[in-house]
């Protein structure tokens, strides 16, 4: 009921010009947008997780919307530079792609070179070493993929592929990712899975396979791509921030070893995977050497906001254009839900965060 609303007030200050007036304010002009995105569909899989996926043609009008409001799309480092400086120039954006999806590569790259839009990876390095799919977006796309099927346990399998309906589909995933718990499987051994539950629910594995899907980069192609200017940074080896400082301090030393090892270059920016934040992250990062980290919290930053808890805007296929066009102007972090409801309650938006992380940093 909300949305329709939100998307009619958003189409009217459009009108009235709000928009215009907004992305040539002084108050933007003080402030950095970071866009987040995770892939750009090779095939379907904007249908299958639009949380995670925007089709190639909305990736498309995202950034022609950014090149005709004559936005400044800076290289993260740069702009997190500038934004500390107080030297930002108008309508500033940067540009971010999380994990390191093949489909940077196919998909986004050409779009983003047409615009002469640099961007940084945030790649998480274990997958582009072992040139398979990632195990779980694989194993969910798969179950999307076949749904409406079920495959009875039998001699062969000891569990039910059931993916009848959504619930039957997230139960299923839920026993798979149990089984690799329980049996502690490998890498490897997750691999062989995946292809066991593709062949069981007849999915074309060999296709899914050589259309690169859910694969990451390769160390060859991030290497290359480097060298055409795509800015490698943080997302640790494995996807994961352990709470052992010892452990997290091996995830981002790892990651950063195996950056270096393909790019040439020491990455000092970090993006929280799934945007998990603990306060005691925070001192780990800076004695590591990290100058920026950024989370999926919505907004845009300003020479006030913590360097290591930089907002962005995940830009979702579920988005509509004139939502992403209302966040490029500014208007969009004004109306978004958390800061009306912060401007409602007379306080600062997240409040708690920022305290319980000031207080141990
Ligand atoms: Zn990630």
């Amino acid at each position: 009921m909300l949305r329709p609303l939100k998307l009619a007030a958003l189409h009217a200050l459009g009108t009235l010009g709000i928009f215009d007036r907004a992305v040539n304010s002084r108050w933007r002009r003080e402030r950095l947008l970071i866009l987040c995105y995770h892939g750009v569909s090779l095939e379907d899989e904007h249908a299958w997780d639009p949380e995670l996926y925007l089709s190639p043609q909305q990736f498309a009008l995202r950034m022609q919307f950014l090149e005709k409001a004559n936005c400044h799309v800076l290289p993260l480092a740069e702009a997190v530079d500038r934004l500390y400086a107080h030297d930002l120039p108008p309508r500033s954006v940067a540009i971010t792609f999380d994990d390191g999806f093949y489909d940077f590569y196919a998909q986004a790259l050409p779009v983003l070179q047409q615009h002469g839009f640099p961007a940084t990876v945030y790649l998480t390095t274990y997958y582009c070493d072992h040139a398979q799919p990632v195990f779980n977006v694989a194993c969910r796309y798969i179950l999307w993929k076949q749904r409406g099927r079920l495959v009875p346990r039998d001699s062969g399998f000891e569990c039910d592929l059931d993916v009848r309906d959504t619930f039957s589909r997230m139960q299923t995933f839920r026993r798979l990712l149990d089984l690799c718990e329980e049996r502690s499987l490998s890498g490897q051994e997750k691999h062989q899975l995946l292809e066991m539950v593709a062949h069981r629910l007849e999915f074309d594995f060999t296709r899914f396979l050589s259309r690169r899907m859910l694969q990451l980069l390769t160390p060859t192609e991030t290497a290359r791509l480097a060298g055409q200017g795509v800015d490698f940074q943080l997302h640790t080896h494995r996807h994961r921030t352990p709470e052992d400082p010892a452990c997290f301090r091996a995830e981002i030393e790892d990651n950063r070893s195996r950056l270096h090892a393909m790019t040439g270059a020491t990455a000092r920016h970090f993006c929280y995977p799934s945007g998990v934040v603990q306060p005691s992250f925070l001192p780990w990062l800076r004695d590591l050497g990290v100058l920026s980290a950024t989370t999926c919290e919505h907004g845009l930053a300003d020479a006030s906001t913590m360097p290591l808890l930089l907002p962005r805007r995940v830009d979702t296929s579920g988005a509509s254009q004139i939502e992403f066009e209302s966040w490029v102007c500014g208007v969009g972090a004004l109306v978004s839900r958390k800061t009306l409801g912060c401007w409602l309650a007379r306080r600062q938006p997240y409040p708690i965060a920022i305290k319980d992380i000031e207080a141990v940093s």
